[in-house]
């Protein structure tokens, strides 16, 4: 396969994106998102020496996650998560980027046997179509979930709208960004709010040109 060159170019655009915008050349994290293919061909991915694997369906999740088990991987669900769902996944999962309502927190809450590293998804662009929290629903979100213990908000995930134009990446990561700086800015226990996740194969160097620190990256793998 002809991953290596795949693996090799992705990870050194991601580190030039960030070194452009005046960033240490390790400070995203890539993570290689697996739904397009089986676990047969995301075995030939992993040994090109990706570590980070993400998927956006609980039953690939899995399917991934048994195969590959044993192996020294971080495991991230990127994709919504149904509440009934949920007692099947979060102990698995590394990072869950897509929490998106107050009523799955209280599931998590209810089925995690450690703490889960979380990332509050937003909605910045109020596409209908996209889940997650608007600018104006964080702060009561974040109010009901100070009483989940085993939540703990890393960052925020955001997706771009397809097709979007320079102009709306520049803004909607821009407004991730300021929300995240102001969300850390009241250091709340268990709230870091340390990272982003944002940036997709089509739009990763904008994003870590605003901050992003978790990228999650399909197509340029597997084309
Ligand atoms: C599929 C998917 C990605 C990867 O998108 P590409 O454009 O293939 O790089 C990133 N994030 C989420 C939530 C996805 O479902």
């Amino acid at each position: 396969m002809h991953f290596q060159k795949n693996k090799d170019e992705v990870f050194e655009a991601v580190a030039k994106a960030a070194t452009d915008a005046h960033r240490p050349s390790d400070s995203v994290t890539v993570i290689a998102v697996t739904k397009y293919v089986d676990s047969s061909i995301a075995k030939d991915l992993i040994k090109t020496g990706v570590t980070h694997i993400g998927e956006n369906r609980v039953d690939q999740f899995l399917e991934k996650y048994h195969a590959f088990e044993g192996q020294s991987l971080v495991w991230h669900l990127i994709g919504s998560l149904q509440r009934r769902k949920v007692k099947d996944v979060i102990n698995l999962v590394d990072y869950f980027h897509a929490l998106d309502s107050v009523k799955l927190a209280a599931e998590i809450q209810k089925r995690a046997e450690h703490p889960i590293k979380c990332f509050l998804q937003v909605n910045i662009s109020k596409e209908e179509s996209k889940h997650g929290f608007s600018i104006e629903e964080i702060d009561e979100a974040i109010d009901a979930m100070k009483a989940y213990e085993s939540i703990e908000l890393v960052g925020l995930m955001t997706m771009a709208p397809l097709g979007a134009s320079e102009s709306e990446l520049q803004d909607i990561f821009s407004k991730t960004e300021q929300l995240r700086q102001r969300l850390a800015a009241l250091q709340l226990p268990r709230m870091p709010f340390t990272e982003l996740s944002m940036g997709m194969s089509g739009d990763f160097k904008e994003a870590i040109a605003h901050g992003s620190t978790f990228v999650r990256i399909g197509t340029a793998f597997f084309k």
